[in-house]
């Protein structure tokens, strides 16, 4: 077998801080410098696992803009609800992803859902930003409600499972449409089992894993919330693992465009990261209704 990716490294979390007073996360990229290597793929934050106490006060991010990319949330456990400036709202639960285009401006909030805000319980999720080509940053904005039943599941191996949140495996079409060639799958490893996927030899590729003890092509990772950094030629990723374990793949064509960023904010230049800014307090990109 020489059709391996080869390992180029194993990344701990680069930052770890609080997104609100709802998600603390720990950052994978582009913290670590991984930025050209995961083009086209702007950040990962890593939300928990965490216990919140029962609570009658909503945590979360409260308003606030994005513009130029796209952000997916995936949701493990907890939920959260969103509601946007084009009267759009919604709540991710376990199992569910939200594929949100901002494009050319949206304002929207992120919350706890009500009902685990009162309850409590384990928050665990994960946000996604995946860019967008110099084309589409204008585009309008929409997003992609995808509820659990609508990703598509494989297996991988005995006791090893993907969903194919997007992109495609073993001739299988996942369930977001993207705007340039992502992969992102959500593998479920059972403890003892292992599995093989094929991915793209011009993708820019990385497996986090969230949660468990897994190998990758023979190189052992057993600490959690790591990102492990492959090389795009080769094909075959080969998995096992020790413990149970849940990982996310993602693999992107990269964009090589010039990336101007500032905050929330992912334009090709800074006179468009101005006009943004600009656009953002004239109330250009809508407003949340009060
Ligand atoms: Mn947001």
């Amino acid at each position: 077998m020489t059709d391996l990716k080869t390992v180029r490294g194993v990344f701990e979390p680069g930052s770890e801080h609080w997104v609100g007073d709802g998600f603390p996360v720990r950052n994978l990229f582009p913290s670590n410098g991984l930025v050209a290597q995961m083009d086209p793929f702007l950040m990962l934050d890593y939300a928990g696992p965490v216990e919140f106490p029962p609570s009658d006060q909503p945590k979360g991010v409260g308003e606030h803009p994005h513009r130029g990319f796209e952000t997916v949330t995936i949701a493990y456990q907890g939920a959260v609800s969103h509601r946007d400036s084009s009267g759009s709202a919604g709540t991710i639960f376990p199992g569910d992803v939200q594929w949100m285009t901002a494009a050319s401006g949206v304002v929207h909030e992120e919350m706890h859902e009500r009902d685990f805000t009162r309850q409590g319980g384990v928050f665990e999720m994960v946000q996604l930003w995946v860019n967008l080509p110099a084309a589409h940053k204008m585009s309008k904005p929409g997003y992609q409600a995808i509820t659990s039943a609508q990703i598509p599941t494989l297996p991988i191996g005995a006791g090893a499972t993907a969903r194919i949140i997007a992109g495609e495996l073993a001739g299988i079409k996942g369930a977001a449409q993207t705007f340039t060639p992502v992969n992102v799958f959500d593998i479920r490893m059972a403890a003892g089992s292992s599995g093989e996927i094929s991915l793209p030899t011009t993708h820019n590729s990385a497996i986090i894993l969230l949660r468990g003890s897994i190998t990758v092509n023979g190189a052992q990772v057993d600490e959690e919330a790591r990102l492990v950094l492959l090389s795009n030629e080769g094909s075959a990723v080969k998995l096992e693992a020790a413990k149970e374990s849940l990982l996310l793949v993602l693999t992107g064509e990269p964009l090589n465009e010039p990336v101007a960023s500032y905050g929330p904010f992912v334009m090709n230049t800074q006179a468009e990261i101005m006009q943004a800014i600009d656009d953002y307090r004239a109330g250009r990109m809508g407003r949340l209704a009060g």
